[in-house]
This record gives structure tokens, C-alpha cells and sequence, in this order.
């Protein structure tokens, strides 16, 4: 049973929709009938200065050795000593993205909770996803593994450092969507649900072709913005070089992609994530 929903903003300080929402609960108390919400701004020197993050990217910090000694890594211990029971603590970390990802649950662990809280969340909602990440649980690094129980929510397309009032709408009724869902699981009054689910996996990403300086030599190609689940057809260019260049990329050909053009992923030398989709045949 859950006692506790921390709910996360701010995560990336350039990313203002989480950061507005935190702020509004704390201002307006939500009451669950089984626990209690909290919010918390995350990275709060980062959103001070419209910044992903000060050091190191702070969702990628968690756990890991090369965070050593950045200002995230303190902000990791800051946020560690805010759980004060992670069994029964559920961390929802609120994204946004600049791809067209409508609103995707981010799996990143095998916690059963978790997955079924999103595969219900999401079931039957035009516009939004499941995207289990490619490693789980320990193996990562996300703020969300701080807690037994918990993920993200990205929404998009949105621009870094705006404040987006269909985007934050959109999160807000998936938040008390949510909190719903728990609510009635808590109190076992959830009826059973089976069926397959959709979900897309992430295999890999692929990066934009660059000149040996790193600097990146073609664009992605226009057909192919905004186009985030869907599948990349063998004859269909993915990046191109002005004027009119169709470049075709035999790696991303029969792959679904996603995280299509995400303005934070240049400096991680993506260009956009491929992967598979899948069905999760279940009984919750
Ligand atoms: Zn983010």
C-alpha cells in the first residue's frame, strides 16, 4: 500500500511544466482518501536559471559514479532525505519534451505497482503512451528509482523554458487520473483487468550524422518531425542536407522512433530513440 505520492518538478529546470505543478500543489493540497501528495521542486538552482541542470543532468545522476562531486549529486542527497518510507512511496517525475510524444508514461522499473498503475492510467486514452526504458530498476539512473515505486511523465511537444497551458492542463488530468487509480488500488476497489497492452520498448538511439569536429552535417528530415510511434518505412528518408537531399539511414528502418528531434539530446549525440513495439499480455 502506498502512503505516500511525491510528486516531482523540475527534475530539468528548463522544463517549466513540472516545475509550475509542484508549486501549485503545494499551494493547493490535493486529499486523497488512502495518502497523502507532496510536491517538491527538484532541481531548484537549475529552474532558478532556466537550466536543464547545473553540473550533470540530474535524472542520470542517481547511482552514478561520474555525478561525483556536481552540484546535482548533492541535490540527489537533499532529495533522498525527503522519502522517508520508499516501500511505500510513489515518486511521479513530471517531464516535458520538444518531440511530439503526446503524454508518455515512462517505465523504468518491474515494480508490478508501477506498471500496472500506468498500463490502467494509460488504457483506452487517445494521445498517450507506454515507453519502458532499455535497462531497468538499479541499472539506471533516474530521480524516480529513489522510491521502491514510481515514474515519469513526458509530455510534448513542448518548448524548453515555456510555460504551456494545454501541456500543463494535460499533465494536471493525468495527475488526478492517477491519483484516482491509487486511490481505489489502495482500498482494493479496483476490478481486475486482462487484457493485451500495447507498449514500446527502447532499443537504441540513433544519432545525426556529424563532421569529425562532432558538429552535426544534415537535419532530420521534415517528414518525419512530429511523427514520435510511428514506424520508419525502408523507403523513407530520415535525415536530409539542404536543398533537397533525402538522406536514408538503413539502422532506423523497421523501428518505431520517438524522442524525435528532442532539443536536450544534441549534446547526448541523439538524434532520436528507436524502438520496438510490444504486447504485455495481463492479468492486473
Ligand atoms: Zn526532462
Amino acid at each position: 500500500m502506498i502512503e505516500e505520492v511525491l510528486v516531482i518538478g523540475g527534475t530539468h529546470g528548463n522544463e517549466m511544466v513540472g516545475v509550475f505543478l509542484a508549486d501549485y500543489l503545494k499551494k493547493n493540497p490535493y486529499k486523497a482518501e488512502s495518502f497523502t501528495v507532496r510536491s517538491l521542486i527538484a532541481n531548484e538552482e537549475a529552474a532558478r536559471l532556466k537550466k536543464r541542470y547545473i553540473d550533470f543532468d540530474l535524472n542520470r545522476a542517481v547511482r552514478a559514479e561520474e555525478a561525483r562531486g556536481s552540484h546535482e549529486e548533492r541535490v540527489v542527497e537533499r532529495l533522498q532525505k525527503q522519502i522517508h518510507k520508499p516501500e511505500k512511496t510513489l515518486i511521479i517525475d513530471l517531464h516535458t519534451t520538444t518531440a511530439n510524444m503526446g503524454v508518455t508514461y515512462i517505465l523504468t522499473r518491474s515494480d508490478p505497482l508501477t506498471k500496472e498503475l500506468i498500463f490502467r492510467a494509460q488504457r483506452g486514452q487517445a494521445g498517450e503512451f507506454v515507453l519502458e526504458t532499455k535497462e531497468l530498476d538499479d541499472k539506471t539512473h533516474f530521480v524516480n528509482t529513489m522510491a521502491d515505486h514510481g515514474f515519469m511523465i513526458e509530455v510534448g511537444p513542448v518548448p524548453q523554458n515555456y510555460l504551456c497551458t494545454k501541456s500543463i492542463e494535460k499533465t494536471w488530468y493525468t495527475l488526478l487520473r492517477i491519483f484516482d487509480l491509487l486511490d481505489k488500488k489502495n482500498q482494493g476497489l479496483l476490478p481486475s483487468l486482462k487484457g493485451n497492452f500495447n507498449y514500446f520498448k527502447e532499443l537504441s538511439f540513433l544519432d545525426f550524422p556529424r563532421d569529425a569536429a562532432g558538429e552535426i552535417q544534415a537535419l532530420l528530415h521534415p517528414n518525419l518531425i512530429g511523427r514520435d510511434y510511428q514506424l520508419i518505412k525502408e523507403d523513407e528518408p530520415v535525415f536530409y542536407q539542404l536543398p533537397d537531399e533525402p538522406i536514408y539511414e538503413k539502422a532506423a528502418s523497421g523501428y518505431y522512433a520517438t524522442f524525435i528531434n528532442e532539443a536536450a539530446y544534441y549534446e547526448k549525440n541523439m538524434a532520436m530513440m528507436l524502438c520496438e513495439r510490444r504486447v504485455l499480455s495481463e492479468e492486473f
